[in-house]
């Protein structure tokens, strides 16, 4: 039995790469756990953000935690701005980190690409509010998709010079990233990660896309010319996030696909990884609708975020107290 806590950002509707690298296996991890699920809407901020869009995907990413299974009495299911503590920590952590670290991050790089004008500091000091959620809950174990490995090193590194400075307060958490799925990829360049805030539509598949578009998006995946049904990232990248996709959806290996598509050429091959992915994402649609219409949504939340405010108020008040913050009662 672990602690365990993982984040999602409401900044679009989850993509097939959120569900195999990350969803998926929450569900399985909720039954031997104390599991914290959070939408974490403190960090979707840090880029433009349209005020009713984000309150549709606040409440869209909640019926779709629940919809792929997460049980409200086994894990708490709360959204990171109704727990007030994370922003706190937040800052606590920010005046223990280094602009230099924080400078080096990839994503802070990929998403301040087009120069450091027009970006919000928040990028920059996203990882240290990451670590407070993080940290808040004793967590033991953070399992993510492989994009946010950097992110939790700084977690640790954090955690462990908060230790050293202050007092011994913080456990210092483990990262767990699945070994199939951990990096889903982009269905029109399949050498960056497939991401739901991508401006290209053709590039990932919604969690919520219905059927038709799934096929159509798999069909019109970039691939190569070569007609060859093969795993091999670095020369085949299209194909082989194919594979991968199809291989975690079916639940057969991906050497038996190979073996299956052996001189069949892309066009059944694509078809049929169509037809997993909509068997997979169709069952979690009906549940979600549902769910999304009822009086049980906002239930859970409110009972999350108390669960979620009582055990964060305690370490917040430790380290407060470590620091030297506010008065001794
Ligand atoms: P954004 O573009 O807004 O950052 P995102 O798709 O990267 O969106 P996050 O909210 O940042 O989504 O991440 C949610 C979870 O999904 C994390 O655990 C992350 O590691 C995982 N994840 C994100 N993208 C992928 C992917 N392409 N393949 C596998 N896992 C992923
Ligand atoms: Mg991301």
């Amino acid at each position: 039995m672990s602690v365990i806590f993982s984040g999602i950002q409401p900044s679009g509707t989850l993509t097939l790469g959120n569900y195999l690298g990350a969803l998926k296996h929450f569900v399985d991890l909720q039954e031997d756990n104390h599991c914290y699920f959070c939408i974490v809407d403190e960090h979707a901020i840090t880029v433009p953000q349209d005020r009713l869009k984000l309150r549709d995907n606040i409440r869209s990413l909640a019926a779709l935690y629940l919809a792929v299974g997460i049980d409200p009495s086994k894990s708490t299911l709360f959204i990171q701005s109704e727990v007030p503590a994370h922003t706190q920590l937040g800052w606590m952590l920010q005046c223990v980190s280094y602009i230099g670290e924080l400078e080096r991050m990839t994503q802070f790089k990929d998403k301040s690409q087009g120069g450091k004008e027009g970006v919000s500091s928040g990028l920059l000091t996203y990882p240290p509010l990451m670590a407070s959620d993080i940290l808040l809950y004793q967590t033991e174990v953070v399992p993510v998709g492989d994009d946010q490995k950097q992110h939790l090193e700084l977690t640790r590194n954090l955690a462990e010079r908060f230790n050293n400075k202050f007092n011994d307060i913080f456990t210092v958490p483990e990262v767990s990233i699945p070994k199939a799925g951990a990096r889903i990829m982009s269905l029109q360049q399949p050498t960056n990660k497939m991401s739901k805030s991508d401006d290209n539509q053709k590039a990932f598949i919604s969690m919520l896309d219905d059927e038709k578009t799934i096929r159509k998006k798999i069909k019109s995946a970039v691939t190569d010319s070569e007609g060859i049904v093969e795993y091999d990232p670095q020369n085949k990248p299209g194909i082989s996030n194919l594979l991968t996709i199809y291989s975690v959806c079916s639940g057969r290996s991906i050497d038996e696909l190979v073996e299956a598509y052996e001189g069949k050429g892309y066009g059944d091959f694509k078809t049929d990884a169509g037809e997993a992915v909509v068997g997979v994402l169709s069952p979690i649609q009906t549940r979600y609708y549902e769910l999304l219409e009822s009086e049980e949504l906002d239930q859970i939340l409110d009972q999350g975020a108390a669960q979620a405010n009582r055990s964060a108020e305690k370490t917040l008040k430790k380290a407060k107290k470590a620091m030297g913050l506010g008065r001794v009662h």
